[in-house]
């Protein structure tokens, strides 16, 4: 007799597969398959010396070695913590105390996924609203499934989420008494995944601006997801929204290792506000009481020896050639094409691809095609809501370059053509 059914918590009912994760198995299976799905970093970059002498280093001295291979704390380390603290302010052109941080306002968490996760823990109660981008990173929405949260979303132009629309939307949820459901709003600041677009110097203090100004009954936190932020290739790096938070009152930015250095280490971070971080602690002690403590102990010797610098610096050429490639393989791919267009990232490694009459969705004739062709994309619907589906675009690719080898890149955007051809004239 077959065992009683298993009794699964409603958060486990409502977390499903990632719905990409189709399309990276598919890219694994299929042999000679180009893919631009997968957001991984460029493999032939990988910091493989430099870690291993960091390594080296923590464990000739036995102290030190024993340390690292110890438990750390549940916070992190404190001296990674206090580089952390370092690194964001001279990006952001202050010291410490001018904007009301220290090292105690830093968590050191496993990847800036736990950190979404966890205070997502912290704040949301089924039926709570969060706001994010239309669209999005995918891999949020999930998460915001699985808490049970409602989300609402602002569009987009080419200076990034629109304030004009987020203070309509916040309006409308205050005069239909919604407001006090509201907890986060969500921006994927620089180079955004998916669509590589950035949000503009004055679009960053308006949307403090307007967290701070809806924020009646409680804080609603704007959740600055700046993963992407230290691979610039062009141009000068902007301020942070959390700059333009001078007490540490609503900003959570987040950050991490995996694209500047390694997603291997799995070490990301993040600078909240106390009352944040007093209950995002209580939940990831519960976690996992600390992030790997060798992974952060290489982080900090990588940073101390300066290592972490010039390799990120190496990996903004890596990019910038490979976002090169990219967007000249569309121009000569595309130029004719009835209204595709696409962004040009200034940092990161997604470029966002739009058609006019070409269904892309998951169901729809692009991703046959494009696999008879061997090449593979993200379809642009997954960075949509889906209980929204009525108007959800279907004529969006996400492109990664991260992975793609350079001889990749065109060859890739000459099969998506290929693709396109087969089911204009099908
Ligand atoms: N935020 C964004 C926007 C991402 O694209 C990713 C990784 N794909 C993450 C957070 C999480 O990365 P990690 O956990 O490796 O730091």
């Amino acid at each position: 007799m077959p065992p009683a059914p298993l009794s699964r918590s409603g958060k486990s009912r409502r977390t499903t597969d990632s719905p990409i994760s189709y399309f990276i198995q598919k890219a694994l299976e299929t042999p000679g398959l180009i893919s631009f799905a997968a957001g991984l970093v460029d493999e032939g970059s990988l910091p493989v010396e430099e870690v291993g002498a960091a390594v080296a280093g923590i464990v000739a001295d036995p102290l030190t070695g024993r340390a690292a291979l110890q438990y750390g704390s549940t916070q992190g380390l404190p001296e990674l913590r206090e580089q952390v603290l370092q690194l964001v302010c001279d990006a952001d052109g202050v010291r410490p105390s001018d904007v009301n941080l220290t090292a105690d306002d830093v968590c050191i968490t496993t990847g800036s996924q736990q950190l979404l996760y966890l205070l997502g823990e912290v704040l949301f109660d089924p039926g709570d609203i969060v706001i994010t981008e239309a669209p999005s990173y995918f891999v949020f929405h999930s998460l915001l499934q699985s808490h049970g949260a409602k989300v609402l979303t602002v569009p987009l132009d080419e200076h990034g989420m629109r304030m004009d629309a987020l203070e309509s939307l916040l309006e409308r949820l205050r005069r239909s008494g919604d407001l006090a459901r509201v907890k986060v709003i969500y921006t994927v600041d620089y180079f955004q995944n998916p669509t590589g677009l950035t949000l503009a110097v004055d679009r960053r203090a308006k949307l403090v601006e307007l967290a701070r100004q809806y924020s009646t009954n409680h804080r609603i936190i704007v959740l600055e997801d700046a993963a992407y932020r230290e691979l610039r290739f062009t141009g000068a790096d902007l301020p942070s929204v959390k700059r333009f938070d001078p007490k540490n009152e609503f900003v959570v930015y987040t950050s991490t290792f995996s694209k500047p250095c390694s997603p291997g280490l799995k070490t990301g971070y993040a600078l909240m506000p106390p009352d944040v971080m007093a209950p995002l602690l209580h939940l990831k002690g519960s976690h996992d009481f600390g992030s790997g403590n060798l992974s952060q102990h290489v982080a900090s010797r990588l940073i101390a020896s300066g290592a972490y610098a010039k390799h990120a610096e190496h990996l903004r050429n890596v990019y910038r050639k490979k976002r090169d490639l990219m967007v000249q393989a569309l121009e000569t791919e595309f130029r004719d094409f009835p209204a595709a267009r696409w962004t040009v990232p200034a940092g990161g490694f997604y470029v966002w691809l739009t058609f006019d009459g070409i269904d892309t969705g998951p169901d729809g004739p692009l991703v046959p095609a494009a696999l008879e062709a061997g090449v593979l994309y993200v379809p642009g619907q997954f960075g949509h809501v889906f209980d929204d589906t009525d108007s959800v675009p279907n004529n969006e690719c996400r492109l990664c370059f991260g992975v793609a080898t350079e001889d990749q890149i065109p060859e890739g955007i000459r099969r998506l053509r290929k693709a396109c051809a087969a089911i204009s004239a099908g």
